[in-house]
């Protein structure tokens, strides 16, 4: 049976080499990066917590699914030695210092969701210290999450290596999200004009593509330069279609690396 952590106390006993934070409800994208993880090491640790700091929407926070016990069991199978689920006061024992996330914090899903950067980044610090990992595993999924932490630990100078990991899709296209339960059959059709968006090659065709579906609301669609997070342009080498948007009220978001042509 995979050992599950429950005290900051029985955690400084450990040493793991991977890491790989989530906030539970585990998939297959998740079971993706452990698997990432075990071929560098047998010492891999996931954690599970959902972090309330980084959720504006209240209603979103009181929805996540809660599956520990299923969790358990597919962080076992994708190969982690061990399971971190702390409690609210074991990640923040008295006031909470915060991390700011920047200007580009502000942007896309900070401009939706408020403070939810800083709240990602203060997690991320904080489950950093007391798992002191060499490296650490993050989802292309949330790839402006990931291009902030890699800024934060350039910023500070955390002695970890951040490794990306691709988006794992259904096969039909949709990107996998803990959130993709709450979609209704409707919803879960409607959801797929994200991933059929992000598959033409120019930005223009991307929005004529979503417009076809009433059931999705766009948030953002942007084409990124992948080094500044900001708008794309002709000296732009990486660049990245990123797309947030609703369907039943539930947050979607994609990307996809993209060709030249704006
Ligand atoms: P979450 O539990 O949603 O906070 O996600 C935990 C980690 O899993 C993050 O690094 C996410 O980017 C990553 N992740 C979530 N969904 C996917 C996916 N479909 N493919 C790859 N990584 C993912």
């Amino acid at each position: 049976m995979i050992e599950v952590i429950k005290s900051v106390d029985d955690l400084a006993r450990q040493k793991y080499d991977l890491f790989v934070p989530t906030m539970g409800a585990l998939h297959a994208g998740h079971q993706s990066l452990i698997k990432l993880a075990k071929e560098k090491s047998d010492q891999v640790l996931v954690s599970i917590f959902v972090n309330p700091l980084q959720f504006e929407n209240k209603d979103d926070l009181a929805k996540y699914p809660k599956t520990l016990e299923a969790d358990l069991k597919l962080a076992e199978l994708a190969g982690a030695a061990a399971v971190f689920a702390p409690s609210y006061e074991d990640i923040y024992p008295g006031e909470i210092t915060k991390i700011e996330a920047g200007a580009i914090g502000d942007l896309y899903e900070g401009k939706s969701r408020g403070d939810h950067f800083s709240g990602v980044l203060t997690v991320v610090k904080r489950l950093f210290d007391l798992t002191r990992p060499a490296a650490a595993i993050f989802g292309e999924k949330d790839f402006q999450q990931l291009f902030l932490i890699k800024q934060m630990v350039k910023q500070l100078n955390l002695p970890i290596e951040i490794i990306a990991a691709p988006i794992i899709r259904e096969v039909d296209g949709l990107a996998m999200s803990s959130r993709n339960v709450r979609l209704d059959e409707a919803g879960r059709k409607s959801a797929l004009i994200i991933s059929k968006a992000l598959n033409k090659d120019s930005i223009s065709d991307m929005h004529e593509v979503l417009a076809t579906e009433p059931g999705f609301t766009l948030d953002y669609l942007e084409v990124i330069d992948e080094e500044t997070f900001l708008p794309a342009t002709v000296n732009t080498k990486n660049k990245r279609a990123i797309i947030a948007g609703w369907v039943n009220g539930v947050r979607l978001l994609d990307n996809k690396r993209m060709g030249s042509s704006l």
